[in-house]
């Protein structure tokens, strides 16, 4: 899968791209991530790529024509047939969250834009973008940490990219609900002991205990999740209780 991300800042993406998982995947040839520098493509003589807001206010806003060179030449490079998406980092976007990294998976190339300072001019978002995204309710300095988040999120989805999908669907929001704590060696931490059941070698204690421990934390910190998914719950409960429920209902 291909990431292009179109920047003023190419070194802070590029930077926390290349390392770990992320960075061995590029290595690995199962992605992509080119950075274009806005400001290579600017036509203005002082290389310039923002200006003052029509209207008035506080800020500088970035001018269409440096983005625009810039996305032509991420153009020229897309395949007959691919499946693009052109997304715009914005606190004004649809909200990140695993579906939607679910689904820009499906794409073969996402091409991220990244404002800066007050934002972008309206008319490239019209001309270019395909969508606004957002990483949550703040807004930070930039749209490359946004973007760094977005291509991380869905690379790892990516086949290859982590060891097994089982890597990522028992997780937390993948699977549903909250993950159960982890624990490695020693087996004592500061008079801090492993739960004995860990140490059991019993498959089907441990999955379950986990299954417990997940259901609790979630039910305390997210019971918005339980709530969407009752089939987690009611796999807890003994056979007869099960039936049960589902004969009252
Ligand atoms: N004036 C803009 C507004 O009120 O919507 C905020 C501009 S912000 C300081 C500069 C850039 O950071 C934005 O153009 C966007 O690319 C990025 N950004 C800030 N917060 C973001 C968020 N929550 N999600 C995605 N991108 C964000």
């Amino acid at each position: 899968m291909k990431f292009d991300i179109m920047t003023l800042f190419p070194d802070m993406v590029r930077t926390v791209l290349s390392e770990s998982i992320i960075g061995r995947a590029q290595e690995a040839g199962l992605v992509t991530v080119r950075c274009h520098n806005i400001r290579d493509y600017s036509t203005n003589k002082h290389r310039n790529t923002d200006d003052t807001p029509y209207g008035g206010g506080m800020g500088m806003v970035m001018t269409c024509q440096p983005i625009y060179d810039c996305y032509q030449s991420v153009r020229a490079d897309f395949a007959e047939g691919e499946r693009v998406r052109v997304i715009y980092m914005s606190p004004r976007g649809r909200i990140f969250n695993h579906a939607v990294a679910k689904e820009l998976s499906e794409y073969d190339r996402l091409v991220f834009l990244c404002g800066h300072y007050e934002g972008v001019d309206q008319r490239i978002l019209d001309e270019i973008a395909d969508e606004e995204l957002s990483i949550g309710d703040y807004v930070v300095t930039g749209g490359e940490i946004p973007a760094c988040i977005v291509t991380d999120a869905v690379a790892r989805l990516v086949d290859g990219v982590l060891a097994d999908r089982e890597c990522y669907e028992n997780e937390s929001i993948a699977s549903g609900i909250l993950e159960y704590p982890q624990y490695t060696k020693p087996r004592s931490f500061m008079g801090r002991e492993v739960p004995e059941v860990l140490l059991s070698g019993d498959h089907k204690r441990i999955d379950r205990w986990r299954l417990e421990q997940s259901v609790a934390i979630t039910r305390e910190r997210r019971p918005d999740l339980l709530a969407a998914h009752p089939e987690i719950e009611a796999s807890l409960l003994p056979k007869e209780k099960k039936r049960r429920k589902r004969t009252s209902e």
